[in-house]
């Protein structure tokens, strides 16, 4: 265990003009993110912190505010802003209450605000208050609940802490915890108690400084390594260390089918994200998967992004066990709904895995976006280690099925999940993009990932593979005529994401005027073969992952003005755009009953591209007897088109607004009198 303060970066942060209040609250920041940085300890919106500060009123009047972790913040990368100042007088006072539901302590929470711009303080403010410490620490931390999460955690925990913690059993989070450990702190607490432990959960630390509630943190979490490593529980890495990554993994069609499956049972695109790792492929292969992994999550906020289980699956039957865990779900809601913490009526949520465990796949996370499979990745990547653990102590043992659910249908967990704003257009969905790396293919990346959509973006340049570092996004770096680097970026397209729902077929060569007597037959091929042949190659083996497509394959093929109006000197040029275009109302024909549509856009004069250089402009536009502006604007509307005009159409027509249309050819010209 860690210990991150640095001196040196608190003197640098701290600013001594400052009032103390500020000084406290900076330092509060400082020691959250500290926690938040490390992984072990804080996942993804989970723990939580606060400061008791003293501060006068408009008024004139000394209050004491207790600055709690706001929701909606991570601790890694948590501001001053993000913490809710509430009114301790009332806090202690609402301590002393027998009952308060979830909705009257929402209100009286938000009510004693004292900044109305403020974030909704944490669900666990009330048991901050009452802790009578200033600073308070709160972490899921890996160490404590692999050791708390046995049979005999209870017996585990008082013999490594002793009288450093009072250890509190499991109550649901809330008003009815912090009542629990109303009554029971200030019995057990000692001179000598440091922090305390919540059973099936986490751990608290408390001191008079920021600096010594951090440094209590991290002690207490490393007792409880100290003892994993004793019961040679800690280093459970080792033991994946064997395992090889060279067998048979699962074909990609297998998991574009699965997303398939999923997609269509909550009628909205899901991705899924593969982790074949080592760790991931020892774990679904363990000899005791089936117990160890139907247990429950390590602590239970988890289960509102992973679900209380995961799927588990052998390559070979992932659609029947897919239909056996939606009939166990909604057998495990019909129970445990009949009897919720709360009392109040639960609709059911959606049914699937979040988690699939296949033997030959390793770890497949499914979300309604990226960033929601991600988070469950990065969750259960900890919560495999934290089973071995357990299990290497003697067995993991998670919560009753009934304690995860009344925090998986707990509206206030529920409200986490909840963004404002509403779906984007191509949420859940992926896009590949070819001759990615500038220009009207770059501008299509951009307007793929303003709509929502997971993007692969392909180009022969290498620089494709860092134009983003975003976790939507996929860059490859890929000669399109090279069929087997093809094939290669579909499978990567596929474990990245889960499959391929709409293509854009961009890349192209424009090579210089020739006339046809000087055209080179090598010089045609090659035209021929990376505006055309590669295209054919594409769509070729996109089509069986475009099929399984939730919401139905799309592809837009880049065609040209030249299609219907050619130009002297682009004989090659101007004829594989005619054959591309042939190519895709052949496309449409056939592909019309697997629910895939395809359209053509001939664009024209887009000058923003990587070929129109400032001096080749000039001298098409002098050739002209034009200025450059009057070059460019050339055109029945008189407007310059840009790629990002071209690749915002291309882009819609992707969407609804086209989805009755197939195998048009559509100019974005600014109309011209050739064409029409
Ligand atoms: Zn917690």
């Amino acid at each position: 265990m860690q210990n991150r303060w640095n001196e040196q970066e608190v003197q640098q942060l701290i600013n001594d003009d400052a009032a103390l209040s500020a000084q406290e609250l900076d330092l509060r920041v400082y020691s959250s993110r500290l926690l938040g940085q490390d992984k072990s300890l804080v996942l993804h919106g989970g723990g939580n912190t606060s400061v008791k500060i003293e501060q006068t009123n408009i008024l004139g009047e000394i209050e004491k505010i207790l600055y709690v972790k706001g929701s909606g913040w991570d601790l890694e990368t948590i501001e001053a802003q993000g913490y809710a100042p509430v009114q301790m007088s009332h806090l202690l006072k609402l301590a002393q209450l027998k009952e308060l539901t979830d909705a009257q302590m929402v209100n009286e929470l938000k009510t004693h605000l004292i900044q109305s711009t403020a974030p909704g303080p944490s669900v666990e403010t009330i048991l901050h208050a009452l802790l009578p410490y200033k600073y308070v620490d709160h972490t899921h931390a890996d160490a404590v609940v692999s050791i708390t999460n046995t049979s005999d955690g209870l017996e585990r925990i008082k013999s490594i802490y002793g009288n450093k913690v009072v250890i509190i059993p499991y109550v649901m989070p809330g008003f009815d915890l912090s009542r629990l450990c109303a009554e029971i702190f200030p019995k057990e607490a000692t001179d000598e108690t440091i922090g305390m432990v919540l059973m099936n959960h986490g751990i608290f630390s408390f001191g008079d400084t920021a600096r010594q509630s951090y440094d209590r943190m991290i002690k207490l979490v490393a007792m409880a390594e100290d003892y994993l490593a004793r019961s040679q529980a800690l280093n459970v890495a080792s033991s994946y260390a064997q395992t090889s990554l060279k067998s048979e993994d699962l074909g990609i069609l297998d998991i574009a089918q699965l997303r398939k499956a999923l997609s269509d049972e909550l009628n909205q695109p899901m991705v899924i994200q593969q982790q074949r790792t080592r760790q991931s492929l020892a774990f679904a292969n363990h000899e005791q998967i089936n117990t160890i992994s139907q247990q429950g999550p390590a602590t239970p906020d988890h289960v509102i992004r992973t679900k209380q289980l995961p799927m588990l699956t052998n390559g070979s039957d992932l659609e029947t066990k897919l239909e056996q865990y939606i009939d166990s779900y909604s057998r495990y809601f019909q129970q445990a709904a009949q009897t919720p913490h709360d009392g109040q009526k639960k609709h059911r949520l959606d049914p699937l895995p979040r988690i699939i465990l296949d033997k030959k796949a390793g770890m497949l996370t499914v979300g309604k976006n990226i960033k929601e499979a991600s988070i469950v990745a990065d969750i259960y990547q900890h919560t495999m280690d934290i089973i071995l653990r357990a299990t290497q102590l003697g067995g993991f043992q998670a919560l009753p099925s009934q304690d995860i659910f009344d925090v998986e249908y707990w509206e206030l967990e529920q409200a986490k999940l909840k963004k404002s704003g509403s779906t984007p257009l191509f949420s859940g969905e992926v896009a590949l993009v070819t001759g990615a790396v500038s220009g009207i293919g770059k501008a299509c990346v951009d307007s793929l990932l303003a709509r929502g959509a997971c993007v692969v973006a392909l180009d022969i340049l290498p620089e494709i593979e860092n134009l983003y570092q975003r976790p939507d996004y996929l860059g490859i770096s890929c000669d399109v005529t090279d069929g087997q680097a093809l094939n290669q970026a579909l499978e990567m397209t596929t474990r990245a994401f889960g499959g391929l729902d709409m293509l854009i077929l961009n890349a192209g060569i424009f090579p210089g005027g020739c006339k046809i007597e000087a055209l080179a037959l090598a010089e045609w091929r090659k035209v021929m073969n990376i505006n055309l042949d590669a295209n054919l190659s594409l769509l070729s083996k996109a089509h069986p992952l475009l099929k399984l497509a939730p919401k139905g394959g799309r592809i837009i093929v880049m065609g040209s003005k030249n299609v219907p109006a050619p130009g002297p000197g682009a004989a090659a040029y101007s004829s594989a755009k005619a054959a591309l275009t042939q190519l895709a109302r052949v496309a449409a024909l056939e592909w019309g009953k697997d629910n895939i549509r395809i359209n053509t856009l001939h664009p024209n004069a887009v000058f923003d591209t990587a070929i129109w250089t400032t001096e080749v402009l000039e001298a098409r536009a002098k050739h002209y007897g034009l200025s450059v502006e009057e070059y460019k604007t050339n055109n029945l509307l008189g407007t310059e088109i840009t790629s990002h005009d071209v690749a915002e159409l291309a882009v819609e027509m992707c969407g609804p607004l086209f989805a009755k249309t197939t195998a048009a050819q559509l100019p974005i010209d600014g109309g011209n009198d050739r064409v029409v």
